[in-house]
């Protein structure tokens, strides 16, 4: 079984943000990323806090913008506005969940599609869907890629199951794995809640990925031997042993699936740091794109 784990992936990436960088900071431009949080939610914060320190090491320009828990929706989207006239700003993240009187759909929408990085927006999401390469890929499915394609393992006419069909991790995962090309050519299963018989139709995975938010959801019975599993999921569980009184686990039941797989990514370790990688790459990439090139 092999372990893959997001650091050293993580870290590929980081390597060739850091050589475009170079190439845009000699031609004397420095790519920059807003981040807004609204509200004070811990895990929010904790999420912000690590994209505006992953900007600071590799050296981008790095706005961090915390409003209040009972900002109005007009105020959010000044902001956005605001951000999205600024021409030192070339990536544009509003932190979800909002509070529950602010629509986030709204407010995903009215971010300049340049300037989606985290790739929400109905234009992003539709360039996607057309294979179209000038738009944004949200960063976590796009981080599942990035893994499959560095392990080196193959996608092309690989069953590809996804349980899971929100918009920021299944659906959008299925879109790229069935796609033209490198790490892709798939043929593509999504699941969800309403699937029947779901282990019989995990079990006709070569890559099986459970993005569901339900910890140790898949087990052994929904894994076929030799399989490959990506587990997307962060859970929080009570752990009185540990410090901070909870600890992290992955939707998949590792210790009773790993045995079973040919590859597993871990949890914490494995997609998790992967997607603010992806999301430097496509700051970097929002840069390259808004002066034309480079
Ligand atoms: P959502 O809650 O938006 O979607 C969960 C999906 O799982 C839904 O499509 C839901 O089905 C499906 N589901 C729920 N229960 C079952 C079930 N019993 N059987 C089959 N399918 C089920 O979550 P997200 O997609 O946003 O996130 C999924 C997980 O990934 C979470 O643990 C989240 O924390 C994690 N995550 C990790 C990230 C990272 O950086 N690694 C980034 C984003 C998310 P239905 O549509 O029918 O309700």
């Amino acid at each position: 079984m092999k372990l893959i784990e997001g650091k050293p992936i993580a870290e590929a990436v980081y390597a060739e943000c850091r050589s475009e960088l170079e190439k845009l900071k000699a031609a004397g431009h420095l790519p920059g990323l807003a981040v807004v949080l609204v509200g004070d939610d811990p895990a929010s914060k904790a999420y912000v806090g690590s994209k505006d320190r992953k900007c600071q090491e590799l050296g981008l320009h790095s706005l961090k913008i915390e409003m209040d828990a009972d900002t109005s929706m007009e105020k959010l989207l000044e902001k956005v506005a605001e951000l999205n006239a600024d021409p030192a700003i070339h990536g544009i993240l509003v932190q979800m969940p909002l509070p529950s009187h602010l629509d986030e759909d709204t407010v995903i929408r009215a971010i300049d599609p340049a300037k989606d990085v985290d790739g929400l927006h109905p234009v992003n999401l539709g360039k996607l869907a057309m294979e179209d390469p000038t738009g944004f890929a949200p960063c976590t499915p796009s981080g599942c890629q990035r893994m499959l394609l560095e392990t080196g393992i193959e996608t092309e006419g690989k069953h590809v199951v996804v349980v899971g069909r929100s918009l920021l991790v299944g659906k959008s995962l299925a879109l790229l794995m069935m796609a033209k090309g490198a790490g892709a050519n798939a043929t593509v299963t999504v699941a969800h809640s309403r699937t029947r018989d779901l282990p019989a139709l995990t079990r006709q995975a070569d890559i099986l990925v459970a993005a569901i938010g339900r910890p140790h959801f898949i087990g052994p019975d929904h894994v076929k031997d030799g399989a490959v599993v990506i587990d997307v999921g962060i859970n929080r569980i009570d752990d009185p042993a540990a410090k901070r009184g909870y600890r992290l686990v992955g939707d998949v039941d590792f210790d009773a699936v790993a045995g079973k797989c040919d590859a597993i990514t871990p949890v914490p370790g494995g997609v998790g740091v992967m997607t603010i990688a992806m999301l430097m790459r496509n700051t970097i990439r929002a840069c390259q794109q808004a002066i034309g090139g480079l």
